[in-house]
């Protein structure tokens, strides 16, 4: 019980790529030099996963510029070098427009993107390997179409369909934890009743491993956290929880360590594995192992023990590797406080 992870990404290390653009990570390196780094990087955050005593581990994103690009580069004609500018992305809750990928020609997927990489973590790990992908209304939000003229629905389908052969490619290399981030979950609440569930099952079609979906509130960055400060509408995981308790995901990773998030909420997912945020991202503060142990107590009277993962918030890349390295060993060593309190080891 309470076994710990966290969402996904920790600060890619200063050789690898320049730590002062974290969501952008320019390469310092190209070509076979640079697959070696990422081999190296990658061996790193698996050795400090570890030693930090997670119990469910990740390849932490090193191969990717970000979790959303790093996907969609490995697919046809979507431009991740020349942007467009997407009115109304992530509802506006940044600003009117931002930055993102162009569609310029027909979308396939040629080759699963992340094989590699899953076969990589899962021969230098003996613990459980996740995976994680951006889930298919995150990455509707993300592109600009120029090239299909699409509604919003086909629109994600064709990439849930995408996503679906990327998931079945990585299990079959040995994740055990397919996870979906969907930040767009706490957004677009009725696009989520009226179809964002249904293209998130199709991205899992047949998908043995466990079935993660990570619905967070961004990253610990500047714009994210300054929406953060003045928000005080805390409750969309009150829409998308229950919905998500019907469907066939198995687990749900929701952020209550920063958010105002009343985790009475919780309780709507009875039977699914919660995965708690009970670290806070935004900040370079370590917390302190009674702090999370307090965080962990406070979701016990809503979820049991046997399904209550404690996690991090969201991605650690926007932090220095030291805060990220301090927090995860807070994160097990928090849980370790509380496991004992409940009997366990
Ligand atoms: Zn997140």
């Amino acid at each position: 019980m309470l076994e710990t992870t966290i969402v996904g990404s920790l600060p890619k290390p200063a050789w690898l790529s320049d730590p002062a653009s974290p969501l952008r990570a320019p390469w310092r390196l190209e070509g076979d030099q640079l697959h070696e780094a990422q081999h190296d990087a990658v061996r790193l955050s698996l050795i400090e996963q570890e030693e930090a005593g997670l119990d469910i581990v990740c390849d932490a994103e090193m191969r990717r510029r970000h979790y959303i690009w790093g996907f969609l580069e490995g697919l046809t004609n979507i431009d991740t070098d020349k942007l467009g500018q997407r009115k109304g992305y992530r509802g506006a809750r940044y600003g009117e427009s931002a930055q993102v990928p162009r569609i310029t020609g027909e979308v396939l997927h040629p080759a699963p993107v992340f094989e590699e990489a899953v076969r990589f973590a899962r021969a230098h790990t003996s613990k459980p390997v996740k995976v994680t992908l951006p889930g298919p209304m995150t990455v509707w939000d993300s592109t600009l179409d120029e090239h299909y003229g699409w509604d919003e629905k086909t629109a994600a389908l064709h990439f849930a369909a995408i996503l679906n052969e990327e998931a079945l490619a990585l299990q079959a290399a040995g994740a055990d934890v397919i996870q979906f981030d969907e930040p767009t979950f706490n957004i677009y609440t009725d696009k989520v009743q009226d179809w964002g569930i249904e293209v998130l099952e199709r991205a899992m079609q047949g998908v043995t491993a466990k079935k993660c979906v990570h619905i967070c509130y961004g990253y610990g960055v500047e714009g994210v956290l300054a929406w953060k400060t003045k928000n005080t509408e805390w409750g969309h995981y009150g829409v998308t929880l229950p919905l998500l308790a019907k469907s066939s995901i198995d687990q749900v990773s929701v952020e209550c360590a920063a958010s105002g998030v009343d985790v009475s909420v919780l309780a709507a997912l009875q039977g699914k594995d919660v995965l708690l945020g009970v670290i806070d991202v935004g900040t370079e503060q370590v917390e302190t192992p009674e702090l999370v142990a307090e965080r962990i107590r406070a979701a016990l009277p809503y979820v049991s023990p046997d399904h209550l993962y404690p996690c991090t918030d969201c991605g650690m890349v926007p932090r220095s590797r030291a805060a990220a390295m301090g927090k995860m060993r807070a994160l097990t060593a928090g849980a370790a406080i509380v496991r004992r309190e409940l009997g366990g080891k």
